[in-house]
């Protein structure tokens, strides 16, 4: 990618105003407690009185100035029971949203000093975050719905499966809209009935998907309460593009994850493929957001926190 970035004024978000933002853990809880308490906390969940809340020495709590009851912001977050600072998650999220290709856990275990083990665990813990749930499409918009084989092999082949792959989750299937975001899910075949069910799922009625002519792909038209249009184009004939239909879209999404997979993770076991598909697509859905895919995955902590009492 020689092409200059020019990235708009407020879609930056530079490792600088990230320092002066985060500069120590304390500031970090201060931005989760924002979140989780915009405005701070005013009424204690205890005694009810209309109290402001004081932040307790040496413990990640807030305290009610009247009863003393406790509050803690990082209760059922990703970061509930760590013993790492917050500051290195935090740091750690940085660098995963400022990178397309994806970023290894040596590199974070390199900038934050924690051990190799550490930082994998966060990285872990990080895609969480990254997984969403979407529906694409709906009445008069295109997309198009493809298979990679992780690993990189059978591509464009029927989806019958060699033997050994039995209960192995080494296949991907993923729609994306045009222009727009995708959804990738990790398989353990390419049928119609995983085809089917991810239609079922993903796509709003009355979409037009456009596939290849693999057979998995035939009964799309035929789900019941779909109304999708399909239109295939003939990969076994060698027939890539024909008007507007095509498949490039999600091709070069597939491009990015292999590239990212076999350069910077090396490989990815069929166990954690659907969290690293999380993460390539978190990103793609925010391409366009310049550098702002740190906030946002600040805003998912406190969006997937569970919403058991706080104290
Ligand atoms: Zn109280």
């Amino acid at each position: 990618m020689d092409r200059k970035q020019i990235i708009p004024k407020e879609l930056r978000y530079t490792r600088n105003q990230f320092d002066n933002e985060f500069p120590t853990d304390d500031a970090c809880l201060e931005q989760i407690k924002e979140q989780r308490f915009p405005g701070g906390v005013t009424v204690c969940q205890k005694c009810e009185a209309s109290r402001k809340h004081h932040r307790v020495t040496g413990r990640t709590a807030y305290a009610c100035a009247k009863c003393g009851n406790h509050i803690f912001p990082l209760a059922g977050t990703i970061f509930e029971k760590s013993t790492t600072s917050l500051r290195v998650w935090f740091q750690a999220m940085y660098l995963m949203g400022s990178t397309r290709c994806g970023i290894s856990a040596k590199q974070i275990q390199r900038e934050t000093g924690v051990t190799y083990k550490t930082a994998w665990r966060i990285f872990h813990q990080i895609r969480k975050l990254m997984s969403e749930d979407l529906r694409l499409g709906g009445p008069g918009s295109g997309v198009e719905m493809d298979e990679m084989y992780h690993g990189g092999r059978r591509k464009n082949e029927s989806g019958r499966r060699l033997r050994g792959d039995k209960g192995n989750k080494t296949m991907v299937l993923g729609v994306v809209e045009r222009k727009g975001r995708i959804v990738a899910r990790a398989t353990n075949d390419l049928s119609m009935a995983s085809t089917n069910a991810l239609v079922k799922e993903y796509v709003l009625p009355e979409s037009t998907i456009f596939t290849d002519d693999a057979s998995a792909y035939r009964q799309v038209p035929r789900i019941a309460g779909g109304g999708y249009e399909h239109k295939r184009i003939n990969h076994s004939q060698k027939v890539y593009v024909v008007g507007d239909v095509h498949t490039n879209t999600i091709e070069g999404f597939w491009s990015l994850v292999k590239r990212g997979i076999g350069g910077v993770y090396h490989s990815v076991s069929a166990k954690y493929l659907q969290s690293y598909l999380d993460e390539y697509s978190f990103r793609y859905n925010r391409r366009d957001s310049g550098n702002l895919i740190f906030p946002a995955m600040l805003r998912r902590v406190s969006e997937l926190a569970s919403s058991r009492p706080l104290q």
